[in-house]
């Protein structure tokens, strides 16, 4: 009896100083928590990081490297902001890591055409012995034949005034996506489009907006030829640490986009390799945190299965996922109500990969059938795979085939994804 309860008494105190010191040793030592903040698009060429850590502060910043006239007005600026935040924290040595002030600034670069390109900086501090981090935008738009910073009125010749109305925001940022503002509290896009087609809904008329189809077109072309044909490739299961990798290089060598459907327990694992996917181009789309048949969930559990995966991947991205592909193409009428913001997408050329792990059987089974408009599935888990996919890739390319992502297939096919929420392929 003795004996136990002596035993007890030890374990007790070990147990209480671990804790205890362990409390103490997270405190002193534990990293601060710094918002998760990576570049998105880095169309002109790379950034340098560098990182300064003091007993007062730590600061990660960028600087641009792409031998551009506008590397010179961003890296200035970027030295005048930092050299403003030392400034602001250097009063008092805090005792605890979390104390610190913190700076943290990433650049994005955008690409329009080959002219205009836009640079994003994204700054998010905190000074000393504050709890709350506070985010900042910067932009810079350029035309680099000119070497010159532009404005919306020599863009768009005053008639987006009325689209944007003055003093609305405080910066905008030129993508290929659209026009995007930021002010103080919030961002929206303009699509281009949308200066394009204003129309009489809206409080101005069409007239005035008026910029002629070529003009446009030429202004801001995709990469995708729509006369040309093509298929979307898509991988499934992943991300992989090494196969993925490999995948990536053989795409890039065709100049060649796909898709990746990725499971949410393996995008936290992966997070490098998902952002390689993404900065390579490629899109990403959502498979589910753990490959549950969905059709064998709750709406509840579906959703969450998707919200989560989809913040994971916002997490290294910075956006959100359109494409849904459930697993085992299991989709009933619940999944398809559950998911309607999204696109779900199926194929319609299997190659069985996961099954032969055989290239001599994988690559005929997607060759055979191929055709225009085509989703191929294949795994980029499988190490067997990845010798199918150079055959297949090189096939393709041979054959004359542009390789794009899903969401590219669609739109040059000219299907609606806000009206049909499922595709198999994009065959005519
Ligand atoms: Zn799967």
């Amino acid at each position: 009896m003795t004996k136990v309860f002596k035993w007890g008494v030890v374990v007790f105190v070990i147990m209480v100083v671990l804790i205890v010191g362990g409390l103490v040793l997270v405190n002193l030592f534990s990293n601060l928590e710094i918002p998760n903040l990576t570049s998105q698009r880095m169309d002109l060429g790379k950034a340098e990081n560098s990182k300064e850590v003091t007993e007062y502060y730590e600061i990660y910043t960028q600087k641009l490297d792409s031998e551009e006239f506008i590397d010179l007005k961003v890296n200035s600026f970027i030295d005048n902001l930092v050299k403003e935040f030392k400034n602001n924290n250097k009063n008092e040595k805090p005792l605890f890591n979390k104390d610190k002030a913190v700076l943290k600034q990433v650049i994005d670069t955008y690409k329009v055409n080959d002219d205009l390109m836009g640079v994003k900086i994204t700054s998010i501090a905190k000074n000393l012995f504050e709890d709350n981090y506070s985010t900042s935008i910067y932009t810079y738009n350029f035309s680099k034949e000119d070497e010159s910073l532009i404005t919306l009125d020599e863009l768009f010749d005053n008639r987006y005034k009325e689209v944007i109305p003055d003093g609305s925001y405080d910066n905008y940022l030129l993508t290929s996506d659209g026009i995007e503002l930021y002010n103080k509290q919030y961002k929206s896009t303009i699509e281009y489009n949308t200066l394009l087609e204003y129309n009489a809904s809206n409080k101005i008329s069409a007239q005035n907006y008026q910029i002629s189809q070529e003009e446009y077109d030429n202004m801001f072309k995709s990469n995708v030829d729509k006369n040309k044909k093509m298929v979307a490739i898509t991988f499934d299961d992943g991300p992989h640490a090494t196969n993925t990798l490999k995948i990536l290089d053989i795409l890039d060598r065709y100049d060649a986009k796909a898709t990746f459907f990725m499971l949410g327990s393996n995008v936290i694992n992966y997070q490098d390799v998902v952002k390689s996917v993404y900065e390579r181009g490629n899109e990403i789309g959502i498979h589910t945190w753990n490959h549950n048949d969905l059709t064998k969930l709750s709406s509840d559990k579906i959703l969450s299965e998707i919200d989560s995966t989809s913040t994971a991947i916002f997490n290294i991205t910075g956006q959100r996922p359109k494409l849904v592909r459930p697993p085992y193409g299991a989709v009933n009428s619940v999944v398809k109500s559950t998911l309607c913001d999204y696109t779900l997408i199926l194929w319609n050329i299997d190659s069985l990969d996961w099954k032969s792990r055989d290239e001599n059987k994988i690559v005929p089974l997607v060759m055979n059938d191929v055709q225009d408009g085509d989703i191929i599935l294949l795994h980029d888990i499988h190490a067997t795979t990845v010798p199918a996919v150079e055959k297949i890739v090189k096939a393709l390319d041979e054959s004359g085939y542009q390789m794009v992502t899903v969401s590219e297939l669609l739109d040059a096919k000219g299907y609606d994804t806000t009206s049909t929420k499922l595709f198999y392929s994009a065959r005519q």
